[in-house]
């Protein structure tokens, strides 16, 4: 049911944890198999400069979650943005049908954080 990159994403998940000073924070979650995801990010001068995850569900969401962080580590907020769940699929090499709303997870998650993040510099 998993192509071979997500197997090897999830025997070797990257940037698992948290971030305990993060910059901006975005937790999403999905009911149709409960996945939880929650996102740290680290922001420099709008550059993220540090990705982590918490993630509690189902292995695409896991695998999804992984490449994200790694997609959107050196980009800057607006280019991470841009990062959407079609290319978290397509570094996954493809996901089930079932499962393209668990990468979907990880483009809203990323969405997520990068508000809370502008909303904290509004604060400031
Ligand atoms: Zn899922």
């Amino acid at each position: 049911m998993y192509s071979q990159k997500i197997i090897e994403t999830l025997s070797n998940p990257k940037n698992v944890g948290e971030i305990a000073d993060a910059d901006g924070i975005g937790t999403v979650g999905n009911a149709s198999c409960g996945d939880i995801m929650e996102m740290f990010l680290k922001i420099e001068n709008d550059v993220i400069v540090d990705a982590k995850f918490k993630t509690f569900g189902c292995g695409a969401a896991i695998a999804s979650s992984s490449v994200a962080t790694e997609l959107i580590i050196g980009k800057t907020i607006d280019e991470a943005l841009k990062v959407t769940n079609a290319d978290v699929v397509e570094t996954l090499e493809g996901l089930p049908p079932q499962k393209i709303h668990c990468s979907v997870l990880a483009e809203e998650a990323i969405a997520e954080a990068i508000k809370d993040y502008r909303a904290k510099q509004e604060k400031k």
